[in-house]
C-alpha cells in the first residue's frame, strides 16, 4: 500500500497575482498531512491536518477568509468521511475556527450532520477553537461584500483525500459556501456522496464547485463509481465532470485517490490548485492548472 495525499484549493479562476498563494497554500496543506502520515497518523488525522492549514489561510474560502453570505456574515460547512463508511458533518456554523476538526469529532462520536446553533454547541462542548463570528471575516472579503465587487477569484471549497499505510482512505471538505448565499443555505460540501465520499474497497473523492449542480448528480459518489473496473482516477474524475456538464451544466472539480494509491483530478473551471505526494516521490507536486 502506497500512502498518498492529495489536496485541492477549489475550482475557480486564479488571477496571476494569486497563483503563488494558491500554490504555496496547497503545498503547505499537503506537507502538513504528509507529516501526519510519516508520524504514523491515520488517514483521517492527515485529512484534518491538511484542511486546518487551508482553513487558516485567507487565500481559500474556508475558515478565516470564507466568503460572506447575504447578511455579510460567515457561515461554514465541513465534512469528513472514512473508507469504513463512517462520517461526520457540520454546516451553517459561525465562530468555529476549524470546522473540519469539529466534523471529525462528530464522526468519532456518532455519524450525523449538525447545523447552526446545534453544531456550534457541539463545537464548544468538545473544546473546539471558537472565536467571535466577526473574527473570521477577512478584510478582502469584507471589502468585496461591502462594495458589491464582482468576485473574480471565485469562492471555492477546499478538500483533501488520503490513503494511509494500512489501506484506509479518508476524504474531507470545508467551505464558506457561495458569495452572498442566502443565510442558512447549505451546499454540497457537508453532504456525503456530493462533496465527498470514501470507500476503502474503491477510493476516496473530494469535490468543489457549484453546490446546486453537484448535489443532483451526487458528484463524489459518481466519481467513485467510475473507478470500477480498475479505471485510472484521472479518467474517472474527467468522466464525473463530463457527467455533471451534460446533465446540469455546472462548474466543478474533483480529486480522487483509488485503493492502490493512484491520484487523479479534473475540473471545468479555469483553474484548480492541487498538490499531492506519495511515498515514491521526493517532494510534493503542486499545480494551479492541469
Ligand atoms: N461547493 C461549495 C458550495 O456550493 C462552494 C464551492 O465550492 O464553490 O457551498
Amino acid at each position: 500500500m502506497i500512502p498518498t495525499i492529495i489536496v485541492h484549493g477549489g475550482a475557480k479562476t486564479i488571477t496571476d497575482d494569486k497563483v503563488a498563494a494558491n500554490h504555496a497554500g496547497c503545498t503547505a496543506a499537503a506537507e502538513a498531512g504528509w507529516a501526519v502520515l510519516l508520524g504514523g497518523g491515520t488517514a483521517s488525522e492527515a485529512v484534518e491536518a491538511a484542511i486546518r492549514i487551508l482553513e487558516a489561510d485567507q487565500t481559500f474560502n474556508a475558515g478565516l477568509g470564507a466568503t460572506l453570505n447575504s447578511d455579510g456574515e460567515v457561515e461554514l460547512d465541513a465534512a469528513i468521511m472514512e473508507g469504513s463508511l463512517c462520517w461526520g458533518a457540520i454546516a451553517a456554523v459561525q465562530g468555529v475556527r476549524h470546522p473540519i476538526s469539529v466534523a471529525r469529532k462528530i464522526m468519532d462520536d456518532k455519524p450525523r450532520l449538525l447545523v447552526a446553533r446545534g453544531g456550534e454547541r457541539f463545537a464548544v462542548d468538545c473544546g473546539a477553537e471558537m472565536c467571535k463570528k466577526e473574527n473570521l471575516i477577512a478584510e478582502e472579503q469584507w471589502e468585496q461584500w461591502k462594495e458589491d465587487q464582482e468576485v473574480i477569484d471565485r469562492p471555492n471549497t477546499v478538500g483533501c483525500v488520503v490513503l494511509d499505510g494500512s489501506g484506509v482512505l479518508a476524504a474531507g471538505t470545508s467551505t464558506g459556501g457561495t458569495t452572498k448565499q442566502q443565510s442558512g443555505r447549505v451546499g454540497d460540501t457537508a453532504l456525503v456522496g456530493c462533496g465527498l465520499y470514501a470507500d476503502n474497497k474503491i477510493g476516496g473523492c473530494s469535490t468543489t464547485g457549484d453546490g446546486e449542480s453537484i448535489i443532483p448528480v451526487v458528484l463524489a459518489k459518481t466519481a467513485i463509481d467510475f473507478l470500477a473496473g480498475d479505471r485510472h482516477p484521472d479518467e474517472a474524475a474527467q468522466m464525473a465532470i463530463d457527467a455533471l456538464v451534460s446533465k446540469v451544466k455546472g462548474e466543478a472539480g474533483c480529486i480522487l485517490i483509488d485503493d492502490q494509491g493512484r491520484v487523479g483530478w479534473a475540473y471545468n473551471s479555469q483553474h484548480m490548485a492541487v498538490a499531492y505526494m506519495n511515498a515514491e516521490m521526493d517532494k510534493i507536486a503542486a499545480f494551479t492548472k492541469k
